[in-house]
């Protein structure tokens, strides 16, 4: 059985921007308003992830470690399990596979702790804890040592962690995150955006200035497009912005980051007469529709989706993007 979760567990989390993604998605499924990752040698010695979030009662620290455990899903939800991608799998699968230790607190509860080393569960003990959940990963792979040698460098992983926060941070601009590098003892900062206010196109173009410049923020135009269903938002930069090497290209479905082909080709086709063939468009689109029309996650750590109707999609986006482009300033 060890064997057969270990295998299992490769197949959510790759990498360590894998395993930070898997935390930080449970810590704002958990409400929190503030999220302060630190990661220690790109994040193979060390993940750490705080929030504020509301929580795990004692009793269910071990039903949150079992694999197939969710309390996200109720009866109503079956249908759609597969828009949910694999549930219940992340922390009994980090915990396969490196030692993790989860501490939480609930509201009118006690703080308590639960940890699990390659597999090996502890009894829960009482910890201290104001609030929130900390969960640290320690050692990722160590107990599957054949993964550690997929791992690239640690620099090539700890930018891969930090493209994945940046790209959490996008979806969710109300919400504070901090990232840390805390490699050989010391305490950088590799990311830090605050909780933005207003509406929600103000907070998404405050929080694009924090994470992609000013620049990119002052020169993007807001879309905002809906068509059968299709709701296509965002900003993207007027032609006269965008940068020859440097690919800023961010996309979300149902806010979750996605590398879809088709959503950034049909990008590249809405600036194609606009753009010099060297220059590429920078964007950050979000496409929302009933999960019924999307497949996300249609495998737990990579991030393809799969649209019942493409033609639709692509349209619908190269149209909003270039009305935006073209009817700027008018
Ligand atoms: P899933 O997120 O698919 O439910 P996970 O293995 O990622 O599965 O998490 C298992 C359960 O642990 C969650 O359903 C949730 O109840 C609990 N949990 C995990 N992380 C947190 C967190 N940061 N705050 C509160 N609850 C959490
Ligand atoms: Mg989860």
């Amino acid at each position: 059985e060890d064997i057969v979760n270990r295998i299992a567990a490769g197949e959510v989390v790759e990498r360590p921007a894998s395993a930070v993604k898997e935390l930080v998605e449970n810590a704002l499924d958990a409400g929190a308003r503030r999220i302060d990752v630190t990661i220690a040698d790109g994040g193979r010695t060390l993940i750490r992830v705080v929030d504020d979030g509301w929580g795990i009662a004692p009793a269910q620290l071990p039903l949150a470690l079992a694999r197939h455990a969710t309390s996200k899903i109720d009866g109503s939800d079956l249908l759609n399990i597969h828009t949910f991608g694999f549930r219940g799998e992340a922390l009994a699968s980090l915990g396969a596979v490196g030692r993790l230790s989860l501490t939480s607190r609930r509201a009118g509860e006690e703080g308590a702790q639960i940890t699990v080393n390659g597999g090996a569960t502890t009894p829960t003990r009482p910890a201290a804890l104001s609030g929130g959940t900390v969960v640290e990963l320690r050692d990722l792979f160590f107990a599957t040592p054949a993964r550690l040698k997929f791992l690239r460098s640690d620099r090539a992983e700890a930018q891969a962690v930090a493209d994945v926060m940046r790209r959490l941070a996008m979806a969710e601009p109300f919400v504070a995150f901090t990232l840390r590098d805390a490699s050989g003892g010391e305490d950088r900062q590799v990311l830090r955006v605050n909780a933005e206010t207003g509406d929600l196109f103000d907070a998404l173009h405050g929080r694009l200035a924090a994470i992609l410049g000013r620049e990119f923020a002052e020169n993007a135009v807001r879309v905002d497009a809906e068509r059968d269903g299709f709701h296509m938002t965002g900003y993207a930069a007027l032609p006269t912005y965008s940068r020859g090497a440097a690919v800023a290209q961010y996309l979300f479905v149902n806010n979750r980051p996605v590398r879809d082909k088709l959503l950034i080709g049909a990008l590249k086709g809405a600036y194609a007469d606009l753009l010099s063939r060297d220059r590429h468009p920078a964007a950050a689109l979000f496409v929302s529709c009933d999960p019924q029309l999307v497949d996300v996650n249609v495998h737990p750590a990579k991030s393809e989706v799969r649209f019942r109707d493409p033609a639709l999609v692509r349209g619908l986006l190269v149209s909003a993007v270039r009305h935006a482009l073209l009817t700027a300033g008018h």
